[in-house]
């Protein structure tokens, strides 16, 4: 009997170098989705691809390299080497061609170089030639062998670099189910776990301090369109004061915490939404809504 492939594979790159956008296109509905623990900043959603080869659980780093505080980023980068020492299989760094290479991208080589594992490199968004820095990134074809150029919007060789990655992942003899329906769906307590996404991106965007003083409740999911689902969420914290911390100077921080928690969700529910998230003080809520 041929013994089928699985292991996990960490996919790192700067922001907007597309990681969602390629594990949307590679997975299409095909994405399981494990529940994010409460105060942690370890990756929390999963995604898994199966086929008649076997499964690849791919994890996402939490993509705020560079833009969180010293101390933050510091920590998350921690957490990243701890989970991706624990048990990655493969690492595919990911480079998006049509921006030049910045301190922030040499502080992820420098992650992806620390890292023992088989690498591949995924050089994003070819289908965009107006405007390009190729050369800046092509020193690393040298330092990784296994490279591909793809474009994941228009999906474009996706298939020989899922190829390689079943190529490079190792056997197992657990039996793997195989066809449609093995893909859980989020509908279980959706709330909880849209709420809970959203406290973790707190924490992980503004340190510890806030997050033991501050929660998350979702008020509404509605769909609007079978494609768009509107959600309208509040962040709870205890003081005037870290509720300004939360929304940030003119707003900013709030609006990236909405938008690294928008990612995820729509991740997670194969769909667009808009995300309604607002940031209120309200100094019972320990004792209102636990
Ligand atoms: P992430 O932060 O790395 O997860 O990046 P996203 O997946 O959110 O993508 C960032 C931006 O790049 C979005 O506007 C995407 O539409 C765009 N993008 C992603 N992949 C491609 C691609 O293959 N080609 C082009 N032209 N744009 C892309």
């Amino acid at each position: 009997m041929n013994l089928k492939k699985q292991g996990t594979v960490l996919l790192i790159g700067r922001p907007n170098v597309g990681k969602s956008t390629f594990l949307n296109n590679l997975l299409g509905t095909k994405v399981a989705i494990t529940s994010p623990k409460p105060q942690t900043t370890r990756f929390p959603i999963h995604t898994e691809y199966i086929d008649d080869r076997g499964r690849i659980i791919f994890i996402d780093t939490p993509g705020i390299f560079g833009k969180a505080p010293d101390q933050m980023s510091s920590k998350i980068n921690q957490s990243t080497k701890d989970s991706i020492s624990d048990n990655v299989d493969i690492v595919i760094y990911m480079v998006d061609h049509t921006r030049r290479r910045d301190m922030e991208e040499a502080k992820v080589l420098g992650i992806v170089r620390k890292i023992a594992k088989p690498k591949i490199l995924v050089i994003n968004k070819i289908d965009n030639q107006e405007r390009t820095y190729l050369p800046q990134y092509e020193f690393l074809k040298d330092e990784i062998k296994d490279f591909f150029e793809i474009s994941s919007i228009k999906r474009k060789h996706l298939k020989p670099l899922l190829d390689k990655i079943f190529e490079l992942l190792p056997e197992t003899k657990e039996k793997i189910v195989t066809g449609d329906n093995v893909y859980p769906l989020l509908n279980v307590d959706s709330k909880t776990f849209i709420a809970e996404l959203i406290r973790e991106k707190v924490f992980i965007m503004m340190g510890e301090e806030i997050p033991y003083t501050s929660t998350a409740i979702v008020d509404e999911i509605t769909e609007r369109t079978p494609s768009l689902t509107y959600i309208k969420a509040r962040i709870l914290t205890t003081d005037d004061r870290y509720k300004a911390m939360i929304i940030g100077k003119a707003g900013r921080k709030i609006k990236e915490i909405g938008a690294y928690a928008r990612k995820e969700i729509e991740l997670a529910i194969s769909k667009r939404i808009y995300l309604d998230l607002k940031v209120e003080t309200d100094p019972h809520w320990q004792t209102t809504y636990y």
